[in-house]
């Protein structure tokens, strides 16, 4: 579904990608993970068209996207759930979600993504009409991951969800990915949170300063006495 080919991205002198190979399967749930600064969500910035790449080419389904602007990207289905949520906190919980859709305008597929969402996370059903800023660090996660899910995208890109909230949410975050990815939804989950990220991943990648170093199924990672030393506090 989604190729990158020897991509290197820089902001100004800095090079953050230095010829990142990386794959996603259509159905896969794949993960990146690595250190503070190690180019995780640069390389999902250079997907999403924030960073274009300096060098390298993009391919979605086929289709080269390393050139095209971050809304095209979108209408052709990649969404992304950014780290640090950035819901808008002044606007209800509804008018988030209806933001998410604003590229649509198949209004029956609207509501039934909506009780999809309402399904998923009824909490947020409840928080309809209550502002984003008012809900807890957990409910603006779950609202952030809505809000990417109400513009349909077949790849769902999702930028440290796990970031600063308490593990039982965490947990539950997780679960609600691997639905949505078996709900049909190819996922590309960018963790520090390795430990959690691997055991929902069918495969994984493991960054260092810019570089991808390892690469396998997310099982064999998570056995592996190196990943385990370097990432997984064991
Ligand atoms: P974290 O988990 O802390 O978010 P990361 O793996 O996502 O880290 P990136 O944020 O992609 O890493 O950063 C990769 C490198 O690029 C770092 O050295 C960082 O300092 C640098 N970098 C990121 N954004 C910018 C920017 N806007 N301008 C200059 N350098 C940047």
């Amino acid at each position: 579904m989604l190729e990158l080919r020897n991509v290197n991205t820089f902001y100004g002198n800095i090079q953050a990608l230095r010829d990142v190979n990386l794959r996603i399967g259509d159905g896969e749930i794949v993960t990146l993970i690595g250190a503070n600064g190690a180019g995780k969500s640069t390389t999902l910035m250079t997907i999403c068209g924030g960073t274009p790449p300096r060098s390298g080419e993009v391919f979605f389904k086929g289709q080269p996207i390393h050139a095209m602007k971050p809304n095209k990207i979108v209408a052709l289905g990649i969404s992304q759930v950014p780290e640090g949520r950035l819901i808008f906190p002044d606007l209800t919980v509804q008018e988030n979600l209806d933001l998410g859709a604003f590229l649509r305008n198949d209004k029956d597929g609207i509501k039934k993504d909506l009780e999809y969402i309402f399904d998923l996370f009824p909490i947020l059903a409840q928080r309809r009409t209550q502002t984003g800023g008012t809900l807890s660090g957990g409910e603006q996660q779950m609202l952030a991951i809505s809000r990417a899910i109400m513009a349909r995208p077949t790849l769902l890109l999702l930028d440290e969800p796990s970031l600063g909230l308490a593990p039982i949410i965490i947990q539950q975050i997780f679960s609600i990915i691997e639905k949505i990815n078996a709900d049909g939804t190819t996922v590309f989950l960018v963790e520090q949170n390795a430990n959690q990220a691997l055991r929902i991943a069918h495969r994984a990648y493991v960054m260092e300063n810019g570089r991808i170093v390892m690469e396998d199924a997310a099982d064999r990672l998570l056995a592996n006495p190196d990943v385990q030393k370097a990432y997984l506090g064991m």
